[in-house]
């Protein structure tokens, strides 16, 4: 049994039409007319199947195609928000892969012990309304549902208005559901499959995450009459952190990946000596220790800089998830449903969050990746070819119905 790789096909145009960039990418930002117009396709397609949909409080989307006993469903989730100018795989491609299983099912004329459910989760990615991931965290019990709704967006917009406005607001709680698995395809975001000719990637788990704040207090004064030997410039010694978070990663080797994102000066003129200089610091790593080990190296990095300078600064390491090991029982029927498809696969860590890390959270999850082009993603140049998709679509099929049991 196999996917139908032309009908999938179409349906990535279809939906990738909503929101194309002139670029051939994609700009569907959450709650916005565009996503509206791209929910509505997918209901229209998730009814044509048989699916019974619901919308809950956070506007995510279900689609339930039953089961031969009432049970837990297999539920499989990705998201089709985008970011500005971002790409027709991420997210898109995950509901497309979960819609196509369900077609398949019907046309393999498949009964299957628990339901199978597509799940569509609202603004995952976290372009316009932050935290990204929101709707499933909310679902998770992560997010107060309140907080969810007073989020607001670069222009004051509420998200729960928005949500009301696309008339996405729904009337199911949005709470912990329980499931016998949830599946989601993603594409990768990063070169490994395609470098080492991986048609899927199974996914053992996403890596701990920790993000720090640092804000370095200088003296500002005039770029002219000011002798170099009395100054205490915080952008120099934020130069000196940017230079030090990227040797931490250097030094400390294996997978570790250390950034620094986000930086503002002040007053940021051409003729004043910074005083004030704030940077962001995120560093990622499978295992929680080598975090621990990342931070402390950090700490002494930040008061070195600022000891040659002079300055004073604030290092506050304010948010932190531990590793997300994915349920071994959904990792295997992913593993026997790849082996399955003949297609080549291995395994393979998540560097970036997903819903499925919520979902996590609150049942057993799993995720299986395709390969992106380059590496690319967040982009129009976004790509994952057909043939692979195929195969991860395959997998995504087969892996479901191991543990939804046919009958
Ligand atoms: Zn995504």
């Amino acid at each position: 049994m196999r996917i139908d790789r032309k009908r999938l096909a179409q349906s990535i145009d279809e939906l990738g039409k909503i929101g194309e960039t002139p670029r051939g990418g994609l700009t569907r930002v959450a709650l916005t007319d565009d996503d509206r117009r791209g929910r509505d396709l997918m209901v229209r397609w998730m009814r044509e199947a048989g699916l019974r949909v619901t919308v809950d409080q956070m506007g995510n989307i279900f689609g339930e195609r039953v089961g031969a006993e009432r049970l837990p469903p297999v539920m499989i989730g990705s998201h089709i928000d985008s970011v500005p100018t971002g790409g027709k795989y991420d997210g898109q491609l995950g509901v497309l892969c979960g819609l196509e299983t369900i077609r398949a099912l019907d046309q393999h004329r498949v009964r299957t012990r628990h339901p199978v459910t597509l799940a569509i989760f609202t603004n995952e990615e976290g372009a316009r309304f932050q935290p990204a991931m929101i709707a499933s965290g909310v679902m998770a019990g992560k997010i107060p549902l309140e907080d969810a709704y007073n989020a607001r967006d670069k222009d004051g917009l509420r998200l729960v208005d928005e949500l009301e406005r696309i008339g996405y607001l729904g009337a199911e709680p949005c709470v912990p559901r329980p499931f016998r698995a949830y599946l989601e395809l993603h594409i990768e975001q990063g070169p490994v499959l395609e470098e080492e000719g991986f048609a899927v990637g199974i996914v053992d788990g996403i890596v701990a995450i920790s993000w720090s704040r640092l804000t370095l207090h200088g003296v500002q004064d005039h770029a002219g009459p000011t002798p170099m030997r009395i100054r205490h410039d915080a952008l120099v010694a934020a130069a000196d952190v940017v230079a030090g978070v990227r040797s931490i990663a250097r030094e400390l080797g294996g997978d570790v990946v250390t950034t620094v994102g986000n930086l503002t000066v002040q007053p940021n003129i051409v003729n004043a000596i910074p005083g004030t200089v704030t940077l962001s610091i995120d560093m990622r790593d499978p295992r929680s220790e080598t975090l621990d080990t990342a931070r402390e190296r950090l700490d002494a990095t930040v008061k070195d800089a600022c000891a040659r300078e002079g300055v004073r600064y604030e290092l506050e390491h304010y948010w932190r998830v531990p590793y997300t090991p994915f349920a071994p029982d959904v990792v295997a029927a992913i593993e026997r449903a790849a082996a399955a498809t003949g297609a080549r696969h291995r395994h393979i860590l998540s560097g970036a969050g997903h819903d499925a890390q919520y979902m996590a959270a609150i049942g057993p999850a799993g995720m299986i990746f395709v390969p992106s082009r380059d590496g690319r993603s967040h982009c129009e140049e976004e790509f994952t070819p057909m043939d692979d998709i195929e195969h991860g679509a395959t997998t995504l099929f087969l892996a479901a119905v191991d543990l939804a049991g046919r009958v």
